[in-house]
């Protein structure tokens, strides 16, 4: 992917790391981190953006105990990283202790879905809670709930700052958010009690929790009545107190780990939307076997089923050059020479990487979208070269039936939908979209009974997800999501039924059969 505008630029309060970076900042580090793994292409990490930097900006007090991090693992740069970290899927949020002595991959946050910013408060606060104590951060302090004696103590003694006692039920994160947002606030020490101890609430003239009970440097002491224990209102409250202040800022996490990232994108190439780039088809494919499947370690079971499926379909149907085809043969033929039923994926690496020296073999070794390029450099590239390769692969079974011949899926004309089903479901990096694309396939996919009508079953369901997408974030102004395609690509493709706008599907198939023909795929731009 083209350096560009990425999902998150120096204005977010999240630090944003990149292969140099990540290690220097998250290993050894006085505060914990919280790491979101993204991919700038991934639909739901688009729609996610927003939240998460409402987040960063929410807990942006709290960097001396945690620091929130992105990594953009679509990055040709990071691909390495996201390998050694383990991030095969997109987006990973990954947890990691402060005061890490060696390499780890974290600790995976799984939300069940759910990650609204109070659900992820929660999970930091639990997070720093269960971390081993030589693991906590140096800016830790104690979220525990304090004692009767304690309390009685903090009453007698007397204190240079303000202590602030916020009484709240158990299972209540309120008290804790409120001590992580002054913990960078001088003259000021922030508790949590928990109202079991009856008769020490009774002498505070403490009727209900929560409730806020405030002790000044000048030792009187009474309760806050006109702040509701509402985090921002009582956090607010006591930043406000004289003489409480905010201490000089630590190093701002982000300084130096932003990669400025907020130019703007070169220029546009000139392209035409009536054609099919070999460029868009290969960058793809370079992403698949070098970046994609190598986030896998090891291939067994399913995924290295799918993938040597994969590979026999792309072998036999992808609409490729000599030199191209040369490297998917010769995959091809390592992986029946190779009956092992587990391969560690940098051996396919190696032979992906070696047999491009030799000569007449050659794929791309980076990103070039022509007809897949975004107005910014997050939005379309690999998600829509997955398209069109998937596409092209019904189009050429269908166009040439007997290809699959001696194969496992002779005569079988689910042969590239199944396989692509598989590879989605099994290597996609966008999980919410393989969910969603499972959820599809399951229920038609088994009407399809002939190779036409595979080619028309996906460009089907293709325009379904574009339905749902349109005015989604992940949508390219300049490449609205439409039902494709339009009428000035394939005119003769549109008709009225009773009024209503209605596909002439026979038109549609033979457009498709044109567009995703190997006759008409532009070598413009290709390396
Ligand atoms: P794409 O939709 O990627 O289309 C690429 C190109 O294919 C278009 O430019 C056009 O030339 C052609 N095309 C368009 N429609 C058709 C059609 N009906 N038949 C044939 N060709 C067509 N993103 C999400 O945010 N949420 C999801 O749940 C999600 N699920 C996905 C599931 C799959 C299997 C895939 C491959 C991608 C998914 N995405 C999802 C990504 C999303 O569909 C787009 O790929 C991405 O937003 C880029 O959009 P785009 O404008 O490049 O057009």
């Amino acid at each position: 992917m083209a350096r560009g505008e990425t999902l998150y630029g120096p204005g977010d309060s999240v630090s944003i790391l990149n292969k140099e970076s990540v290690a220097r900042a998250v290993f050894n580090s006085s505060s914990a981190w919280l790491l979101e793994f993204y991919s700038s292409w991934c639909g739901h990490c688009i729609n996610y953006a927003p939240t998460w930097k409402s987040l960063a900006r929410d807990v942006s007090d709290w960097e001396p105990a945690i620091k929130i991090g992105v990594l953009d693992c679509a990055e040709e740069d990071n691909y390495g990283t996201c390998k050694d970290f383990g991030v095969p899927l997109y987006p990973t949020f990954r947890f990691f202790t402060a005061f890490t002595k060696e390499f780890t991959q974290g600790e995976n946050y799984k939300a069940g879905g759910d990650r609204d910013i109070q659900t992820v408060r929660q999970a930091i606060i639990d997070f720093l809670q269960t971390s081993p104590a030589e693991s906590k951060p140096q800016a830790y302090s104690s979220l525990e709930p304090i004692s009767s004696s304690e309390i009685s103590s903090l009453l007698t003694q007397k204190q240079s700052h303000y202590t602030a006692i916020i009484f709240e039920s158990e299972e209540s994160y309120e008290g804790r958010e409120v001590i992580l947002d002054l913990i960078q606030y001088s003259n000021i020490v922030v508790r949590r009690a928990l109202p079991s101890d009856k008769a020490i609430l009774e002498k505070l003239g403490i009727g209900s929790v929560p409730s806020c009970y405030l002790i000044q440097p000048n030792g009187s002491h009474g309760l806050i009545n006109d702040v509701k224990s509402v985090r921002s209102q009582l956090s607010s409250h006591l930043k406000a107190l004289r003489g409480v202040r905010k201490r000089l800022p630590s190093e701002t996490a982000h300084s130096g780990l932003s990669k400025g990232s907020q130019q703007e994108d070169a220029a546009m190439k000139e392209f035409d939307r009536s054609k099919l780039y070999m460029a868009d088809l290969e960058s793809g494919l370079h992403y698949i076997l070098r970046a994609e499947l190598a986030n896998h370690h090891t291939l067994e079971g399913e995924k290295l089923k799918t993938f040597k499926d994969f590979v026999t379909i792309l072998y036999k149907l992808f609409p490729g050059r000599p030199r191209v085809m040369k490297l998917l043969e010769t995959l091809q033929e390592w992986l029946v020479s190779m009956p092992l039923d587990k391969i560690p994926y940098d051996a396919i690496l190696d032979l992906v990487n070696n047999k491009m020296r030799i000569s007449g073999i050659f794929l791309t070794n980076h990103t070039q979208w022509v007809g897949c390029r975004g107005s910014k450099s997050h939005l379309r590239g690999y998600p829509c070269s997955l398209w069109k390769l998937f596409h092209s692969l019904t189009v050429q079974a269908a166009v040439k039936p007997d290809a699959l011949a001696n194969t496992a899926f002779e005569a079988d004309p689910q042969a590239v939908l199944q396989t692509m089903r598989h590879y989605i479901r099994e290597f996609f990096g966008c999980r919410e979209c393989a969910k969603h694309f499972e959820a599809m396939t399951k229920e038609t996919v088994d009407s399809v009974k002939t190779l036409d009508q595979a080619v028309l079953w996906l460009w089907r369901k293709h325009n379904v997800v574009n339905n749902r997408l349109s005015g989604a974030p992940s949508e390219d102004p300049k490449f609205p999501k439409v039902q494709w395609p339009t009428s000035d690509l394939c005119p003769a493709c549109h008709g009225q039924m009773g009024g209503m706008h209605s596909w002439n599907e026979d038109e549609v198939l033979a457009f498709l059969k044109r567009y995703y023909g190997n006759q008409e795929i532009s070598l413009e731009f290709a390396d």
